[in-house]
């Protein structure tokens, strides 16, 4: 039987990840109407944050493992970026077709064309085989984790077991529903609060339980000692003050041996990337208006260099027994 395994990292190593989400199948209410966030970012995001914060990535010498929505990637253009990406040294990983924030919940041809369907689009852009997930707002169940598998994923990094950022989300997608937007809801599955905070083989029965027989990796989001706050960094730059998120995170990137960061395509753009009389959502007027030198994003970024991490994506956690790795899929191989 060939297990995936895991490739215990040197101590001290950053893994900085990027979702891409685009505002794919997202509304958003604007001055009383309701409009589709993916009109409004699509084009900026790959126009502008995507190859500011590619700038900023060299800069520091950060490969990041980025989380692509795979219908967003449409244009010509976008594939050609996407291509450079890759070449560049960065991982291109799959954050599903259309960002369903239901996955968990969906039918089973829909589950697996957000999944399977998703990671074979991006494979056919790239050129090469895509191994790693995450879910949409972090949003992982036991069908997910099955679909994974079947897929041919070798990790996820989908579990985010913040307690804070877990409640905090829960109220907020409260609030959506009552306006009724479609697509609103960020379920939160309570058995990723139990999840272990490091790498671990999910179970195949449960997926946050360690399976000590190999199978899927998952990858955590990184969070404090107490489980209260994951370094999602747009979180950080809405919850807290400036001098308190640049210590948690000066602290935590000090005092991981692995720290896994999550960034989001928006935290790169500015107002200015938009037409002037485009009215934005208040998430993005608020976080376009910020400081760009203090915002968490950048300072993740800098402190990883500053303090000489190992920097590597995600999938280089991943090691496989098998010498023809990625030819098989992991289920395949589960099962072998
Ligand atoms: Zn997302």
């Amino acid at each position: 039987m060939k297990r995936l395994a895991y490739a215990e990292p040197q101590p001290h190593t950053l893994c900085m990840t990027m979702d891409v989400d685009c505002g794919v199948n997202d509304v958003t209410a604007v001055g009383g109407r309701q409009i589709g966030v993916e009109d409004l970012y699509a084009a900026p995001t790959f126009e502008r944050a995507l190859p500011r914060y590619l700038d900023l990535a060299a800069a520091h010498s950060v490969p990041t493992t980025f989380f692509m929505v795979a219908a967003s990637v449409s244009t010509p253009e976008r594939k050609v970026l996407l291509r450079r990406m890759a070449q560049a040294g960065h991982e291109i990983a799959c954050h599903t077709l259309t960002h369903p924030k239901n996955l968990g919940h969906c039918d089973a041809e829909t589950l697996r064309g957000e999944t399977a369907g998703a990671k074979r689009m991006l494979e056919d852009i790239i050129g090469a085989e895509v191994v790693g997930f995450r879910a949409p707002g972090f949003f992982i169940n036991d069908r997910v984790s099955h679909a994974l598998r079947e897929a041919g994923f070798r990790y996820s990094s989908s579990v985010n077991n913040a307690i804070v950022y877990n409640a905090t989300k829960v109220l907020f997608s409260l609030g959506r529903q009552l306006s009724r937007r479609p697509n609103a809801f960020y379920h939160v599955e309570p058995g990723a609060l139990l999840a272990p905070g490091y790498p671990y083989s999910q179970h195949p029965a449960s997926f946050w339980r360690r399976s000590a027989n190999g199978g899927l990796l998952e990858i955590p989001t990184s969070t404090d000692a107490l489980r209260l706050i994951p370094s999602v960094t747009f979180a950080l730059d809405l919850m807290l003050p400036g001098w308190v998120r640049e210590r948690f995170l000066r602290l935590l990137i000090a005092r991981s041996s692995l720290i896994n960061i999550v960034l989001h395509d928006f935290e790169f753009l500015q107002a200015s990337d938009f037409p002037s009389e485009t009215p934005l959502p208040l998430t993005t007027s608020l976080m376009t208006r910020m400081d760009p030198a203090r915002n968490s994003a950048r300072y993740c970024l800098v402190a990883a260099a500053a303090q000489n991490k190992r920097r590597i994506p995600l999938k280089a956690l991943v090691a496989s027994e098998r010498a023809d790795g990625g030819a098989k899929t992991a289920a395949a191989r589960d099962h072998a």
